[in-house]
């Protein structure tokens, strides 16, 4: 099966990007047992560390897990020694638009997207040696989304997508939320 991409590119204005009824599709997997994880690599692991039921309720867990699993985003530092890691990039680029299928080096030398996401675990192809398509990323500062759940009902083009990833310090990767808006016609 062919991977999907969504390709992304900053919204100019950020104040026009969302207008106040849009649709908006969740396009991330829940983390829990099932969350998938590179061989080898911490799966998510969730603690249920204080349930205290008296007068209401107070309830707090832990989680650990890999950066890179699940629906997650790679910085450009996970391929790029100078690339900015997950804190640094900065927060206008994770507000964006997606587009459909193209392909990498043809996104870089466009020159006009900030990230690009897919439906697969990784952006490059699974029988990769030389993680082209991470690493010419990584060097034009862009970022990946992998393992996004695309849904069916998403429009091909001429949607806005918020991007959320956990604002690690030093991560070369994050788990992260990814919605997108579709204005309502
Ligand atoms: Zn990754």
């Amino acid at each position: 099966m062919l991977p999907i991409f969504v390709l992304i590119y900053l919204c100019s204005e950020l104040s026009e990007g969302i207008s106040t009824n849009p649709i908006i599709y969740d396009l991330t997997w829940t983390f829990g047992n099932d969350t998938i994880y590179w061989p080898g690599w911490k799966k998510f692991e969730f603690t249920k560390q204080i349930h205290i039921e008296n007068n209401g309720l107070y309830s707090a867990n832990e989680f650990c897990a890999a950066e890179h699993g699940g629906t997650h985003f790679d910085a450009p530092y996970h391929f790029y020694q100078k690339g900015w890691k997950v804190a640094e990039v900065p927060v206008t680029r994770l507000f964006a638009k997606g587009l459909s299928n193209e392909a990498a080096q043809w996104i870089v030398d466009a020159n006009k997207f900030v990230g690009v996401g897919l439906d697969t675990p990784s952006i490059d192809p699974g029988n990769t040696t030389d993680y082209f398509v991470h690493k010419i990323f990584a060097e034009n500062s862009l970022y990946n989304l992998e393992n996004v759940k695309l849904l069916d009902n998403l429009p091909e083009r001429g949607f806005n997508v918020v991007v959320a990833p956990m604002k690690i310090e030093g991560g070369s990767g994050a788990p992260v939320r990814v919605f997108a808006t579709v204005e309502e016609l």
